[in-house]
């Protein structure tokens, strides 16, 4: 269908759409309200604006995956403009695997189609009495029967759903995973874009909703368009494209495999070691080998994706003998992403390759489970990318099965290095079936019932991204007190510390370092600039100003930043999270790493206690880990 072109300029004279849509899926119904500009003005938009709406639209105590729970989808006042790499869309709610606030971000181009179509916000609540999909059309907001969709995997459904609805519609969905409840089920867009971590795709499936489609056909002005293009070229020309990013396009996240191999960092057989022997295998040359296309977000410069020609399987078939007939297979018989439908051309760019994977993958479903089949990981992250499952978490609960089998406390069929088992877990895990019913459920799960507890590899029951804590101690603080549990996203002083110039084997100056990291990349996912731009605070305040039309300066993104992290915690804090949540697990603290650099460390409890308790003193915590009242005045908290 043809662009209905422009529709005249949003209220309000900046670059946010100023509306918010608001979707009660139990009466099918939906309205719209304005934005709350003052939210805006001390949130700015993604994670800290969802945080804040998320404030008044769940209760405490609601739970995860009841119909009061809210999916919020969020863009950021920068999304849709031509500010590079801002074109993500955020999601926010409350994680079924941890019970914490969870904020995620997805990659693509749904974020900036959200946006043309008129809204900052999507905030959905309730539960549909069938399964559904929420088709947003610019103004016009409506419910579909899932019937065609439901079951199918994420990217046989943006295909389905695109061929019904028109090219032009970008698709976020939840697959079998979400659909049946897995705390590992994430959300995909664009076949391969994720938002990953916590179990954000069990929410939407526990409110029977498959899918939501957005076509905007809309536009976004700033008040001095050209004062704009100026900022923004003059800043990708001067700062984007710069070898301080450009990692990101000549070889995207695959380099970090070797950086942390140097450093004996690599999560290697469920974190037994540091270092892996099939690094090279799993490392950024293997992966440039097969890469035949790229891929980037909407208005990224960078373009990080990584289009491969999948290899065959070292069990060869392993992976397409697991598919599941009937379910997320295609019809016509062939998985989208490795092939496409007989007889019909390309579909999506790179059609016919893989995208993928990325670092966190090739270490926690590569390495961790002991595997250095190329083929086999490609196999492993296209399988979850469509089933709709984290590929963290799936890697870390396979790598602690495996290790549990090891140890002889539970055989739940999964071997290091086994290849063939390994490709049959998403496939369980997703469709509940067999061992995959207990699988999905997590590390800390499958601890508490076989036992296990000093080598399970969780912080507030999400499982460790790729970072090994004993070869970087400020990563061990970073994990404890990451907002939704073991997170890599929050904080990174891996980058100073094991990849850098810091001492890694110290907790002196660690808990600055957390806290200025936790800030900067909350007020950077608030306004929704990709990770992979290390772009100032400075910078992103210039932006700022010529986005919305008024003088924003680095420290009032300093003080957002600080906000946004305190209204987390005390989101966190009143469903009862206190300082015994911010652990690590015995074997960082107590079991010294068997090789590499970091071979004979641990992280000292007394080193970890030390840097809690300083991180918490910064912070103006008391010593439960709870903002006091002083701190929430300061903030503009206060009543919350
Ligand atoms: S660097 Fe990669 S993830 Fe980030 S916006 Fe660009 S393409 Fe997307």
């Amino acid at each position: 269908m043809a662009s209905r072109g422009y529709r005249g300029r949003p209220e309000g004279g900046d670059t946010y759409a100023g509306k918010v849509l608001r979707v009660d899926l139990g009466g099918m119904s939906s309205w719209t309200e304005p934005l709350n500009r003052d939210w805006a003005r001390l949130f700015f938009g993604g994670k800290g604006l969802g945080f804040r709406y998320f404030h008044d639209a769940v209760p405490a105590g609601t739970d995860p995956l009841s119909p009061g729970n809210a999916l919020i989808f969020v863009t950021g006042p920068l999304t849709g403009t031509l500010a590079p790499c801002t074109g993500k869309l955020g999601v926010v709610t409350r994680s079924p695997a941890t019970g914490t606030i969870l904020d995620c971000s997805v990659g693509g181009t749904v974020g900036p189609q959200l946006k043309y179509a008129g809204y900052d916000l999507v905030v959905i609540t309730g539960r549909a009495p069938h399964p559904v999909v929420l088709v947003i059309d610019d103004d016009r907001v409506s419910f579909r029967e899932a019937n065609g969709v439901w079951g199918r995997g994420c990217h046989e459904t943006e295909f389905l759903l695109r061929d019904a609805l028109g090219a032009e519609f970008r698709i976020i969905s939840t697959g079998p995973a979400g659909e049946n409840l897995v705390p590992m089920a994430c959300l995909t867009s664009e076949l391969y874009r994720q938002a990953g971590r916590g179990g954000v795709g069990a929410v939407m499936g526990s409110k029977h909703l498959k899918a939501v489609a957005v076509r905007g056909t809309g536009s976004l002005a700033a008040p001095d368009m050209g004062r704009f293009l100026e900022f923004a070229h003059r800043a990708m020309r001067e700062d984007l494209l710069t070898d301080t990013n450009l990692w990101a396009y000549t070889d995207g996240t695959p380099m970090i495999v070797g950086l942390s191999q140097s450093a004996g960092i690599l999560p290697t057989r469920n974190f037994q070691s540091g270092t892996f022997a099939g690094a090279e295998a799993i490392g950024a040359e293997a992966v440039r080998s097969l890469r035949v296309a790229k891929k980037s977000c909407f208005g990224c410069g960078l373009g990080c994706g990584n289009f491969l020609r999948a290899p065959a399987v070292g069990a060869a078939g392993a992976g397409a003998g697991a598919w599941p007939a009937g379910g997320s297979r295609g019809e016509a018989g062939a998985a989208p992403g490795r092939g496409g439908e007989a007889g019909a051309g390309p579909r999506w760019p790179g059609e016919g390759a893989v995208e993928g994977p990325e670092y966190e993958t090739l270490a926690l479903t590569g390495s961790n489970c002991g595997i250095g089949d190329l083929g086999a990981i490609i196999e492993f992250n296209r399988l979850c990318d469509d089933l709709g499952l984290d590929t963290i978490s799936t890697g870390g609960v396979v790598a602690f099965a495996m290790e549990l089998a090891e140890r002889d406390l539970a055989d739940l069929g999964l071997r290091f290095g086994d290849v063939d088992s390994y490709l049959r877990a998403p496939v369980l895990i997703a469709r509940g079936e067999g061992v995959g019913r207990q699988l999905g459920r997590g590390v800390r799960y499958l601890a508490e019932r076989y036992g296990g507890k000093e080598f399970a590899m969780e912080v507030k029951g999400l499982e460790f991204p790729g970072y090994e804590p004993r070869g970087s101690w400020g990563m061990g603080l970073a994990y404890a007190t990451s907002d939704r549990g073991a997170c890599h996203m929050r904080a990174w002083p891996v980058a100073d510390e094991a990849f850098g110039s810091l001492d890694p084997f110290t907790g002196e100056g660690k808990a600055q370092l957390v806290i200025n990291g936790q800030h900067q990349n909350s007020i950077k996912f608030s306004l929704i600039f990709c990770d992979f731009w290390a772009l100032s605070p400075e910078l992103m305040a210039g932006f700022c100003s010529v986005a919305l039309g008024r003088e924003v300066t680095a420290d009032e993104l300093r003080l957002a930043g600080e906000r946004i992290w305190n209204l987390g915690r005390l989101l966190n804090v009143r469903e009862g999270f206190r300082r015994e949540h911010d652990y690590l697990p015995a074997r960082v603290l107590e079991h010294p790493l068997p090789d590499g650099p970091a071979a004979g460390r641990v992280v000292p409890p007394e080193v970890f206690r030390a840097m809690l308790e300083e991180y918490y003193r910064l912070r103006g915590w008391d010593e439960d880990g709870v903002p006091t009242p002083a701190k929430l005045a300061e903030l503009g908290l206060e009543g919350l």
